[in-house]
């Protein structure tokens, strides 16, 4: 039976970073405006497991939204072993996300100590310009040095990116998808900039000196970037940024690529570019595919069934559970 993956959520907001990249405002990205105390996260970690079914899963606690180990080594230890007790059975490990500039080889040993397994890394770019114009602090030199450090420990690396960025282009995201892969990262996360309230972007977007992607050119490059990796065995944890209700109710989003479904509109995406090239030998096709990705296939709002409805005159979809991946097969009627 297939093994389900679960992060439970750990949101410690600004606390840990005193950074402010042109695109950041964690409190409206996470939704959460104050980190937990250490003697909170274990309880709020229990009642998270209580409304998810155990069976078959492999369980890590996430702390995310922040730099972790931009925290002081007293509170990073605080937090960790808060949750020791916890790590038994199939909750395996503590995942935690963080800077590049914040990775040091004492600082890894604290982690593997508290079963830290997997580091993830903001790069957001490979490209020196782009971090620059990004207000990030440190070049991509820096990424790659960090990476090295975080594999040659034993852990699981993520290296995150962004689309979108000031300065950015298509041609530079896949620069970055390709370092990323060369990194050696075994996950990844793809996250279209957006315009954030109270963010530096905000003034140059209202200023006009940045221009947000568009969602068609944000699915676009993501698409592309979703193969890439999936080609690269990259494990992709995530496309599109996390619907906090700040995001969900635009009382924090200003402009730029969001969708509460962007990951689904990048897989109808790529099922469209396999559909266009079906030949329209007759009118009348039925289209069997994987089940896992019969809605994609269909696309999003059944965008794909459409764009086929123009080229034939009957298209039918069916799941079949033999095929797998992006498996399918074309019976023309
Ligand atoms: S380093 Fe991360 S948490 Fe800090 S300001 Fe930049 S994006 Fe936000």
């Amino acid at each position: 039976m297939e093994v389900r993956h679960y992060n439970i959520p750990v949101f410690i907001p600004e606390i840990a970073c005193p950074h402010r990249c042109v695109f950041c405002n964690q409190e409206t990205i996470t939704g959460i405006h104050k980190a937990p105390k250490a003697e909170e996260v274990k309880s709020l970690v229990m009642s998270y497991l209580s409304t998810i079914n155990r069976k078959n899963t492999e369980i890590k606690i996430a702390f995310f939204g922040g730099s972790f180990t931009g925290l002081p080594i007293e509170i990073q230890e605080d937090y960790l072993k808060s949750i020791q007790p916890l790590i038994v059975g199939n909750i395996t490990g503590i995942r935690i996300s963080t800077r590049p500039d914040y990775i040091n080889f004492e600082g890894l040993q604290i982690l593997k100590k508290y079963h830290v397994s997997n580091i993830e890394l903001g790069a957001q770019s490979m490209d020196d310009e782009v971090l620059r114009l990004s207000g990030r602090g440190h070049d991509h030199k820096k990424v790659l040095q960090a990476a090295e450090l975080i594999k040659s420990q034993g852990f699981q690396l993520g290296l995150q990116m962004m689309i979108g960025l000031p300065g950015d282009s298509f041609e530079k995201a896949m620069e970055t998808a390709r370092l990323i892969v060369n990194a050696g990262a075994d996950e990844t996360r793809i996250y279209p900039t957006l315009v954030i309230k109270d963010t530096v972007l905000e003034q140059r977007w209202l200023k006009g000196s940045y221009q947000p992607l568009t969602l068609e050119e944000a699915v676009r490059q993501s698409s592309e970037l979703y193969k890439y990796f999936e080609k690269n065995k990259i494990k992709i944890l995530r496309v599109g940024l996390y619907p906090s209700e700040e995001l969900v109710d635009n009382s924090g989003f200003l402009a730029g690529p969001f969708h509460n479904s962007f990951k689904e509109l990048v897989m109808s995406e790529i099922w469209k570019d396999i559909l266009k090239e079906i030949e329209p030998k007759t009118d009348k096709i039925i289209l069997k595919v994987p089940v896992k990705e019969f809605n994609f296939a269909n696309g999003y709002k059944k965008s794909n069934w459409h764009f086929l409805k123009s080229k034939f005159l009957s298209v039918k979809f069916i799941a079949d559970t033999q095929l797998k991946n992006r498996e399918f097969h074309v019976d023309y009627l």
